[in-house]
């Protein structure tokens, strides 16, 4: 049977460029950069020229990059790295009712130690209003946090106006930039952030390395302890082969970027307007043009996600219904219920996200597998 992956939002294959360097540093190199001899020596050497890929990536100073464990961890050492050092100043966090977990739970976990929260709401495309942010902002605000797309929608948030306005205002800004590193241009510049999450197994690197941002001069603690590793700002031994991993890959993505929006952005519009034209009562979540150009979120009228997500898998092709990382629960997508969309529509959605893999012969794959599986799941369902 054919498989295909369109899945590329949830994890992405490793870069076979990628895993040959790693491998320098599994089975060849073990050195721990820590050591002063020649084994911990070329190890340093290897990590230093990773962060110098990663800064050069995202247009940072070598030094502004931090590596940590992936994306989760670099949001969580964002916010409570802000909120701690900041506590004197504010207790006010603002960030967005679409953020990812990482994001949404860190902030509501300081809720708890006494931080006043203000989640914004977004419009029917998943968008967050500037004139929002702006209205929220107040003497004891100290961190806006807003990702710079969203993973289940795929709509590219307005970062550089809300890191402008934040900067106006002295106000830190941070930004989860996991999905939209290596798919659209990503410079901390451009954005006007002071922190910036990112995470290797999106971008063809490997899974559990990522990388913070933090703009030389922000106002930030560290919030682990130990080693004096990563300028003691992240303790711990370097995961060597995954910094070197990551390097790897933020090198390719952002080489290869214009090249590849334009090809996965004509493979998603084949494969976008090839369902809307075979299947009725189907709908785009999302924005319509302010979106990733690999990603596609439909709803389908009166289907459940979940039982077309299996019969796909059955046929070989592999999708998410929502937010992979939240599937196991059947509760509504809180991105979907946060954009105003009935809990029965987002019940029928599905994620398909494509990625470097991909061809012309899989979408065909795709658009004729699913009308028969739309028609067949439809038949059978009561509602
Ligand atoms: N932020 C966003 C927007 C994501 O999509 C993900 C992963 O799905 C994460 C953070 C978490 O990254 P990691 O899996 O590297 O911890």
């Amino acid at each position: 049977m054919r498989k295909v992956y369109f899945d590329h939002s949830a994890t992405t294959p490793v870069h076979p460029a990628v895993a040959e360097e790693m491998m320098q540093y599994i089975t060849g190199n073990f050195g721990n950069p820590s050591s002063v001899h020649s084994f911990g020596r070329e190890a340093r050497k290897a990590v230093e020229a990773a962060r110098e890929k990663v800064a050069r990536g995202i247009g940072a100073r070598t030094e502004e990059i931090v590596f940590t464990a992936g994306g989760t961890e670099s949001d969580n050492m964002a916010i409570r790295g802000v909120a701690r050092a900041n506590r004197e100043r504010g207790n006010h966090i603002i960030t967005s009712a679409v953020e990812h977990h990482a994001v949404l739970d860190t902030c509501k976990a300081l809720e708890k130690d006494g931080f006043r929260l203000t989640v914004l709401p977004v419009d029917e495309h998943g968008l967050v209003r500037v004139e929002e942010v702006a209205g929220a902002i107040g003497d004891q605000t100290i961190l806006i946090s807003i990702m710079h797309a969203n993973n289940e929608v795929g709509t590219v948030e307005p970062v550089g106006e809300i890191g402008r306005l934040a900067r106006e205002r002295g106000v830190l800004m941070h930004t989860d930039a996991v999905q939209s590193i290596g798919k659209i241009p990503v410079r901390v510049a451009d954005l006007q952030v002071d922190f910036l999450s990112l995470s290797g197994h999106k971008i063809y690197g490997p899974k559990g390395v990522g990388a913070l941002y933090i703009r030389g001069g922000a106002r930030w603690q560290p919030i682990d302890f130990g080693g004096g590793q990563e300028r003691k700002r992240r303790p711990g031994t370097e995961n060597v082969a995954g910094i070197v991993g990551l390097g790897k890959a933020l090198e390719l993505a952002v080489a290869d970027l214009d090249e590849a929006r334009f090809r996965l952005a004509k493979l998603r519009d084949r494969l976008l307007r090839g369902v809307l034209d075979k299947i009725p009562r189907v709908r785009l979540n999302g924005h319509p043009t302010l979106r990733l150009p690999n990603h596609v979120n439909l709803s389908f009228e009166l289907i459940e996600g979940e039982s077309l997500l299996l019969s796909l898998d059955m046929q070989g092709i592999a999708a998410s219904s929502g937010s992979a990382c939240a599937s196991g629960s059947l509760s509504p997508s809180h991105v979907l219920t946060a954009m105003g969309i009935p809990h029965a529509i987002a019940h029928g959605s599905l994620r398909l996200t494509l990625g470097q893999d991909n061809t012309e012969a899989d979408v065909e794959y795709f658009l004729t597998a699913l009308p028969p599986i739309v028609e067949r799941l439809r038949s059978m369902s009561p509602m």
